[in-house]
């Protein structure tokens, strides 16, 4: 089966769920449709690894998708997730990336959502610095986005089969955007020099408590870029 598909409506730092709404939009399928044909499956045919995990695009055949879609998206998540929270622990990466679906109706209504949406640490959306929403307007549900949904909606619907937020997005061709990361200390973050990634890496923070400060990537770069790094917070220091 080949489906409709461009990989020039994929924009830096887009969410795997995100890639999987716009494949359902622009060849009007279904989500049931396209995990019945692309989800993985056990040697028995039963799907497999569909409960979460899609945020690192787990629970798809890639190489089925890849073979209808022209483009291969099986290490899509791991360039920016690694900028986003691979200084960290892989233990700790999990309370790092909200599984609960966090978007901007700004970048939504162009039919994009961002993993940076997804991070704990982002209050608001680093493109547009407006809020980020977890629910949804009609129905009042907090969808996962990590969870392959089974349900027969099309693209960028909820449960509710109301869109999350109103398309703005006349073609398919608005779907690539050329945005900008506004917020100063996220556009500091996710570029980092190694030296620092490396020596944050190299230490150990205590993720409950950061969570907790008012400005945790900032105390953080400026920990990386100390030279006499050694403070931490935490116990076991
Ligand atoms: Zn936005
Ligand atoms: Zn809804």
């Amino acid at each position: 089966m080949n489906l409709t598909w461009n990989p020039l409506w994929v924009n830096p730092f887009e969410s795997p769920w995100s890639i999987i709404e716009k494949i359902k939009y622009s060849n009007a399928i279904t989500a049931r449709d396209l995990i019945r044909k692309y989800g993985t499956r056990s040697s028995g045919g039963k799907l497999v690894n569909q409960w979460n995990g899609l945020l690192k695009f787990n629970g798809i055949d890639h190489s089925l998708l890849s073979q209808s879609i022209g483009t291969d998206y099986s290490k899509h998540s791991e360039l920016y997730l690694n900028k986003m929270v691979g200084m960290f622990p892989e233990s700790g990466t999990d309370y790092l990336i909200n599984k609960e679906l966090y978007f901007c109706d700004d970048c939504l209504s162009m039919g994009y959502h961002s993993l940076l949406h997804q991070f704990v640490f982002a209050t608001k959306c680093p493109f547009h610095l407006s809020p980020l929403r977890n629910t949804c307007r009609n129905c009042g549900n907090s969808p996962s986005c990590d969870r392959h949904d089974h349900y027969s909606k099309a693209g960028f619907q909820c449960s509710c089969s109301n869109y999350y937020t109103k398309p703005k997005f006349t073609s398919m061709s608005d779907w690539q955007l050329d945005l900008t990361i506004n917020d100063e200390i996220i556009t500091k973050w996710i570029s980092m020099d190694s030296s620092t990634f490396n020596r944050i890496k190299n230490s150990y923070f205590f993720i409950p408590s950061l969570i907790t400060m008012s400005n945790p990537l900032q105390f953080i770069i400026r920990f990386g870029t100390r030279n006499d790094a050694e403070m931490c917070i935490g116990s076991d220091c």
